[in-house]
């Protein structure tokens, strides 16, 4: 059993600004999410070992979530002066992936056998060596919420946890199944 109180105070000292307890239950990976990948708006489709279709099926995904059953989302929103601000956007985005690194090394003390799952391509390496060479640090690579399927506000909605929190604000969500 999952103590709540204490996984929520290390998302808030990692510098989350918000958590909430997963059910893994609530977690469905859909193929439509899949297709927008590929569509490939957001220039990640087939350059990154954490994107598709370098980072797996999502039949043999659904097989890895279904070993979890509870987890913890975690979120950091930041402030943005409006839609086009893409600066406010990437600074957010930024200290989102640092929360998640510092909690990410943190949970792996206690549950070495966590999945995570980020926001976001990964961006541990200058330029990633997709295709042409294996992953550096296949241990370290965490592929999004997106990339397995997921819808990231149904994932919120589902679990109780907010996804807009106002014109003037951008969340990043992530999560980690842990047991
Ligand atoms: S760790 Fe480096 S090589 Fe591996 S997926 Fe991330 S960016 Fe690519």
């Amino acid at each position: 059993m999952l103590n709540m109180e204490a996984l929520s105070a290390l998302a808030a000292e990692a510098g989350f600004t918000h958590s909430a307890p997963l059910d893994v239950a609530t977690l469905e990976l859909k193929d439509e999410v899949r297709a927008m990948c590929s569509a490939n708006t957001c220039r990640a489709y087939g350059k990154n070992w954490s994107c598709p279709p370098a980072c797996g099926e999502l039949e043999d995904l659904r097989q890895k979530f279904a070993q979890y059953s509870r987890g913890i989302l975690v979120q950091t929103v930041g402030e943005v002066e409006d839609s086009l601000d893409f600066e406010g956007m990437m600074e957010a985005e930024a200290a989102h992936k640092e929360h998640f690194a510092a909690l990410h090394e943190k949970l792996l003390e206690t549950w070495p056998g966590l999945l995570a799952l980020g926001a976001g391509t990964c961006t541990r390496c200058k330029e990633c060596t997709y295709p042409d060479a294996p992953c550096r640090f296949p241990d370290k690579r965490v592929s999004s919420m997106e990339a397995c399927g997921l819808v990231v506000m149904d994932t919120c909605k589902a679990n109780g946890l907010g996804y807009y929190y106002g014109p003037q604000s951008i969340a990043y969500t992530s999560c980690f199944l842990l047991e």
